[in-house]
């Protein structure tokens, strides 16, 4: 099976636990952007975070995450929805920084240790949801799991890890989300506490071939643990031949003409998949019939 996602309840119903394996989903990521190790680390960990955070959603719902920070990266843009899809982008994949003293990406440095982390919840027709939050280090899962508890006044603990290989393809990468219901005793607090200050990296759990619910369960040893679903994540992107065509002809007339006049045709990249549409000069000329 390729990457999935795991939910469950643990201790009798005191949290619940996800779990997610993405590294087929960052490794497609980084082939389509041609991400540096260090914008790899950093969108990897944004999308599987995507997906985390947007494991309940139903129906239509969307969830975008925006880390805008002071680093070289600039934005890391990640959208994921209900269909258990998700897409994104750096805006300079090609970063190059030297690893940490600990041999690890310097994620934080690349995203940046100031600025904010936006999440929007658009949920189909009700009102979406916006919330914010300082970043605390950069390097997502903390910025992550601080806006739980500010935004959405939920306690969670966030692990999301990346293993680039020498080759700079995706070795393993994955996340965990453990959100605390209110009521949760302090016995089981301080388990989990214990809990996740032992568990290694979850790139490394990954790596070393352990599925979602086993790392749920080491995340959770102690505690009784109901997994209850199992659910296939990919990468997708909802742009298509038909919706720009729709954008070019909305550029209007003379833009239009413009671009025939200039280049002689007229070349559009999606910026979540990297996806390049061409249009010759010929399909310029019928938009330009189109709009009349
Ligand atoms: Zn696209």
């Amino acid at each position: 099976m390729g990457d999935y996602l795991v939910r469950a309840v643990c201790g009798e119903g005191e949290c619940r636990a996800f779990a997610v394996v993405t590294t087929a989903i960052v490794e497609e990521a980084r082939r389509r952007h041609d991400t540096w190790p260090v914008a790899t680390a950093a969108l990897g960990r944004a999308m599987t975070a995507g997906l985390l955070l947007g494991a309940n959603m139903k129906g239509e719902d969307i969830l975008t995450l925006r880390l805008l920070g002071d680093g070289p990266l600039g934005a890391v843009i990640v959208t994921a929805n209900a269909h258990s899809e998700v897409r994104g982008y750096v805006q300079e994949p090609h970063v190059d920084l030297p690893c940490t003293a600990e041999g690890k990406l310097p994620v934080g440095e690349a995203v940046g240790r100031k600025g904010t982390l936006y999440v929007t919840r658009d949920l189909g027709l009700k009102e979406p949801f916006f919330g914010s939050v300082e970043l605390v280090s950069g390097e997502i899962g903390e910025d992550v799991a601080q806006y739980l508890l500010q935004s959405e006044q939920t306690p969670s603990a966030v692990a999301l890890g990346v293993l680039v290989g020498a080759d700079a393809s995706v070795r393993a990468a994955g996340g965990l989300l453990i959100q605390l219901f209110p009521g949760a005793s302090d016995g089981t607090l301080s388990l989990l506490e214990r809990n996740l200050s032992n568990l290694p990296l979850i790139s490394s759990l990954v790596d070393k071939g352990m599925i979602p619910a086993e790392i749920i369960a080491e995340a959770t040893a102690g505690l009784s643990l109901e997994v209850l679903e199992k659910t296939p994540v990919r990468f997708a992107c909802k742009c298509s031949r038909e919706r720009v065509e729709g954008l070019l002809a909305s550029l209007g007339r003379e833009e239009i003409s413009k671009m025939i006049r200039e280049q002689g045709q007229a070349e559009v990249r999606c910026h979540f998949c990297g996806e390049v549409y061409n249009f010759n000069g010929p399909e310029l000329e019928r938009f330009l019939k189109e709009i009349g």
